[in-house]
């Protein structure tokens, strides 16, 4: 019989796959701290209305990605839920729900979570993956545009892959331009609507700007001379748009202006970013984010800007690994000790067992290995030092210890080994 495997679009962690995470979750954290960004966590799933009012009716993610179901419930009515496919509408729901707004704004957060969304499974797209994000709320300062964006840009930077990523930044307007623009695009796309993909077709009312981002060579031709959001900007949104270009400079933050950028939710507002990276395939947006000032209003709450990004903690990852800037982890004793004969398995027992409780990193044989295979695994784990102890030297109370990268063998008296060898260590 076969066993079972994981399903397709999931991921397994093996502590090597465990240590980049912790890598990557560390510097994210002090990058979000310097910043005084803190952090924040929410249910894996909320209602599925939630998602539908907060990422929109016309997005991908709503329309064909998201895991819902609906649970048994002990009485009571039955309520469809979804399992979290991005970060930003529980967070905007957590705000409303405790009445966030009440503290001094701005309230500056991020997290780290599991998404789902139920994808077709390809390289650097996953149907279980994570996102490191944040969100901010409270203010509709450009400063405040600049600084998220800075924040990835310095997250990449201590990774060491900032000039292996580009920063691509576009203002996607207001509802009120966006209102006047998508009914020019759509005077200007109407001639060829009978061109335009079966998805377009479908996005030329609900929201035509989506248009503009189709990967659908046709759609790309017919749309190559349409009017652009950012040439049809209000004045205040220009401005903003302006300033923000201002600031990242300031800040010496390179960057390309991309008026083709539009992102997948509905609920953006003004700028709109995203880092791409070329060194991980077709799967190629590692970070995107914008402003969502109308989203918290939306979602029930008071009148309260918000702006943030969500991360893919897989593509990046990837692309660490891709350029050789992920650090080895390996394991690292401190000591082995390599044993014969049952006195000396519970000598090595005991001293084990004493020196991890003043945090040596050691370890003995446990599967009856020979001397030889026992000095070979040492080496494989990166042993600094091995014992060995045998029934004569447990016999004479004296054993050899060797240094594994000199190979200089001393002398030690096993009645005092513990706090010498300490002593030794911390030297
Ligand atoms: P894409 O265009 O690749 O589908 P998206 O616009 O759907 O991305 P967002 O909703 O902005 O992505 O999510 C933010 C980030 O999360 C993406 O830039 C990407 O790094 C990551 N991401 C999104 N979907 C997946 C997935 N299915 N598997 C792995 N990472 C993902
Ligand atoms: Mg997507």
């Amino acid at each position: 019989m076969n066993s079972i495997q994981r399903v397709t679009g999931t991921q397994d962690f093996f502590p090597e796959d465990l240590a980049k995470v912790d890598y990557v979750t560390r510097i994210f954290k002090e990058v979000c701290e310097v910043h005084d960004y803190h952090q924040y966590d929410t249910p894996t799933f909320e209602y599925t209305r939630l998602f539908k009012r907060g990422i929109g009716e016309t997005t991908d993610i709503v329309n064909k990605e998201m895991f819902t179901f609906i649970p048994r419930q002990d009485g009571g009515e039955e309520e469809s839920i979804t399992l979290k496919p991005e970060g930003t509408a529980s967070i905007v729901r957590l705000y409303n729900q405790y009445s966030l707004n009440n503290k001094k704004p701005p309230l500056k957060l991020f997290y780290h979570i599991p998404c789902f969304r139920n994808e077709r499974n390809q390289k650097g797209r996953f149907k279980e993956f994570h996102q490191f994000g944040i969100e901010v709320f409270g203010s509709d300062s450009a400063t405040v545009d600049a600084e998220v964006i800075i924040l990835a840009y310095r997250f990449f930077e201590k990774l060491g892959i900032v000039d292996k990523i580009e920063l691509e930044i576009n203002s996607v307007g207001s509802f009120e331009s966006r209102k006047a623009y998508n009914e020019k695009l759509r005077e200007f796309l109407r001639p060829n609507f009978d061109n335009l993909c079966e998805t377009c077709k479908d996005r030329f009312e609900k929201n035509p700007m989506r248009i503009i981002d189709c990967k659908e060579h046709n759609c790309q031709q017919i749309t190559k001379n349409a009017p652009l959001m950012i040439d049809n900007l209000y004045e205040d949104e220009k401005k903003h748009f302006e300033k923000l270009k201002k600031l990242l400079d300031i800040a010496n933050v390179k960057y390309k202006v991309n008026p083709y950028i539009v992102r997948g939710l509905d609920y953006y507002t003004k700028t709109a970013f995203e880092f791409i990276s070329k060194d991980i395939g077709s799967q190629a947006t590692v970070c995107g984010g914008g402003r969502y000032d109308g989203l918290v209003a939306e979602l029930g709450g008071p009148d309260v800007t918000g702006i943030g990004f969500g991360l893919g903690r897989e593509r990046l990852i990837m692309m660490l690994d891709e350029l050789g800037k992920m650090p080895k982890f390996e394991t690292k004793y401190d000591l082995y000790i390599a044993t014969l004969g049952e006195d000396a398995d519970f000598k090595s027992f005991e001293i084990v067992n004493n020196l991890r409780q003043k945090g040596i990193v050691c370890d003995k044989d446990h599967v009856g290995k020979s001397l030889k295979a026992q000095m070979k695994y040492a080496d494989d784990k990166n042993a600094n030092y091995t014992l060995m102890l045998g029934d004569n030297e447990i016999a004479s109370g004296k054993a050899m210890l060797k240094n594994m990268k000199t190979s200089e063998q001393q002398e030690v008296n096993l009645s005092t080994f513990e706090e010498d060898f300490i002593k030794l260590v911390k030297a």
